[in-house]
């Protein structure tokens, strides 16, 4: 079970000649972000400032994806960013969304073939709380992203301690 061994019909057990790193590693790999990733929260991107703090607020999430008139998806809004659109002395129903939201092509995004890994290095290296979970669709000559999925350190965290829950070496 800890993968030291292997079996094989008319063969027997035989040492994998794998060490502990190397288990360890494939184990950490085998965790994608299909298995973990957790519902997105979408707004439109003709939704109000006010609209995208009562949506945080009723949908107890930390960050918002934004997305257009087609569903694609179109920008990212953070907890911070709505903070700081509310220090303005503006009407917050009067203030579009999609003018504090960070837009694309600049949002990191994960697939959900990928590992949970390679989704956790993109939240450090790029100092961001949360990663939508996207499937590229074709529109015309565009690529364009729908939102299928929400990878946030709440899903790192659950992946990590199931790692550390199952490892037998
Ligand atoms: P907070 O701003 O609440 O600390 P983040 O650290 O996630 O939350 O966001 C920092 C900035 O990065 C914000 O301006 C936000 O719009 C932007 N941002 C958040 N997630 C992403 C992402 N996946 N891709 C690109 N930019 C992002």
């Amino acid at each position: 079970m800890s993968g030291f061994l292997d079996a094989r019909p008319r063969v027997g057990y035989f040492y994998t000649g794998k060490d502990s790193n190397q288990l360890i590693k494939e184990q950490v790999n085998k965790k994608i972000v299909k298995d973990y990733k957790a519902q997105p929260i979408v707004i439109s991107e003709s939704s109000s400032v006010y609209d995208g703090i009562c949506t945080l607020f009723l949908e107890d999430v930390g960050t918002l994806f934004v997305v257009n008139n087609m569903g694609h998806l179109a920008g990212v809004v953070s907890r911070k960013d709505l903070l700081r659109a509310a220090l303005g002395k503006q009407n917050l129903t009067d203030i579009p969304i999609s003018i504090i939201m960070t837009r694309m092509p600049n949002i990191i995004t994960c697939t959900a073939e990928e590992s949970l890994l390679e989704a956790a290095k993109k939240l450090i290296d790029y100092q961001i709380d949360s990663l939508p979970v996207v499937r590229a669709v074709q529109n015309g000559n565009r690529t364009v992203f729908e939102v299928i999925g929400r990878v946030t350190k709440t899903t790192i965290t659950k992946g990590f301690v199931e790692f550390g829950n199952e490892v037998t070496i």
